[in-house]
């Protein structure tokens, strides 16, 4: 059945006509938010910010936490909050063109930020419906698309990055529960996070990849121990997290005992979505910032700027339509593989080719604070980009999947 098929079911069924959605959709923004003025971008007019990590203090992320907090709480009790969900876990139980239809309408609108829920809801909450048990879906799904509860992603370990399979992490069995012990790092948001899904060693003796398994663990249980890391951009978003004799229920396993690696496939795969699709809140700065930066030097003719100028425009263009057909796949029920990486790879490229482009126009302002407006508050982009690069599986691994998947060419070596 294709997406229109299914929205057309729906409304036969009686739920909602895509029409009658969206004037209930503007119904409420209207009553609860402001609208959007049509901004066009002035040079020195209004927040110079290009940062692409946050940069709060404690106090200002527990702040901006309650805002983000009370508008998901209303946007989900108006029904607008998990549109696609199964009704039984709190979805409306509608299809993915009536999400289309809200996120448009929405955008016209001035709505507190939700990225604090980015990975809780792109990631982690989709993993938990397809491999937690009922009693897991039930606790946790209508919380987190509520925005009740906040979600984080615990993969990541000192020595297993790229090669997450070789995971440390211990969880053994102790009559209904698995008792954890390890150390896990890089936990975006694990200092305000409720749950969190964790993939740890339950069989040492198995080949890496099968001796792993998920589980969704609770923050705030004895033994969880969360230090933040400070980032070379000022803030700390990024956590280590410590777990020492953490007690989970057998119910919040996810998936098989040993069947880790594909649950954890599950949660990388709409990893890469998220950030290759510009989710998360994750994009390109728009190009209208990028060419009055150049006007505001007088470089606007400058042939060369002029060209990286257009290889951004380009190549941000070609990203588009190829997240599109990702998503085109989706919305056919296809599962798409290596769009995805390319989605990714492709937004970081445009990334580094965009700091490069306003370091050839500041030159050594981007570096020395000089007080002038929109040039050295495009240090925090410059140093927030390698980060990026990382995050969701480096540049240089989705080389790999593409090498390997689009061009076929021999595999990389195995280790032994
Ligand atoms: C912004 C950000 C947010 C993050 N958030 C989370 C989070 O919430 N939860 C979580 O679990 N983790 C998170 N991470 C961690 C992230 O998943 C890892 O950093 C990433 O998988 C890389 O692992 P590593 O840091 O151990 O680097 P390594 O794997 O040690 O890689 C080091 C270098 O070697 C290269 N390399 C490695 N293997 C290969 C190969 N086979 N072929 C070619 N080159 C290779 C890499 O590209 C890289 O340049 C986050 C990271 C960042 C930067």
């Amino acid at each position: 059945m294709t997406v229109t098929e299914a929205a057309d079911t729906n409304a036969e069924a009686g739920v909602t006509t895509p029409e009658a959605f969206e004037s209930e959709a503007r119904a409420f923004l209207d009553a609860n938010a402001k609208k959007r003025p049509v901004e066009t971008f002035v040079w020195g007019q209004g927040s110079d910010d290009v940062s692409l990590f946050p940069e709060k203090t404690q106090a200002e992320e527990v702040a901006d936490l309650a805002v983000s907090r009370a508008w998901a709480q209303q946007v989900f009790d108006a029904g607008f909050g998990w549109i696609t969900g199964p009704a039984e876990y709190g979805g409306r139980g509608l299809s993915s063109d009536y999400q289309r239809i809200w996120g448009r309408v929405a955008s016209e609108y001035r709505t507190p930020s939700q990225s604090i829920y980015g990975i809780g809801l792109g990631m982690v909450a989709p993993t938990i419906l397809a491999h937690a048990t009922d009693e897991v879906k039930q606790a946790y799904l209508r919380k987190m698309w509520r925005g009740d509860i906040v979600g984080c992603q615990l993969f990541s370990e000192p020595s297993s990055g790229s090669d997450l399979a070789s995971l440390q992490t211990r969880a053994v069995k102790d009559g209904d529960e698995w008792i954890l012990n390890g150390q896990k790092v890089w936990t975006s948001g694990a200092q305000v996070s409720d749950i969190g899904e964790i993939i740890c060693r339950t069989d040492p003796d198995l080949p890496k990849h099968r001796g792993l398994t998920g589980f969704v663990v609770d923050m705030h249980a004895p033994g969880v121990e969360v230090r933040p890391l400070r980032q070379m951009t000022g803030g700390a978003s990024f956590n280590e997290v410590f777990f020492t004799d953490v007690r989970v229920p057998h119910s919040h396993l996810l998936g098989e005992v040993n069947g880790g690696w594909t649950v954890a496939l599950t949660t990388l795969m709409n990893e890469r979505a998220s950030i290759g699709g510009g989710g998360g809140g994750v994009s390109l700065p728009p190009s209208a910032r990028l060419i009055e930066a150049a006007r505001s030097v007088g470089r606007q003719d400058d042939p060369l700027i002029r060209q990286q100028l257009a290889e951004i425009v380009i190549n941000e263009r070609v990203a588009g339509y190829t997240n599109r057909r990702a998503m085109a796949k989706i919305a056919a029920g296809q599962l798409p593989g290596p769009e995805m990486s390319l989605g990714k790879l492709s937004l970081t490229a445009n990334m580094v080719r965009t700091y490069e482009l306003v370091s050839s126009i500041f030159g050594p302002a981007l570096v020395a604070d000089t007080g002038a407006w929109g040039t050295y508050a495009w240090s925090q982009y410059l140093m927030g980009v390698p980060g990026m690069r990382i995050a969701g599986g480096s540049d240089e691994v989705m080389r790999n999947i593409l090498g390997e998947r689009v061009l076929g060419l021999p595999k990389e070596p195995a280790p032994k």
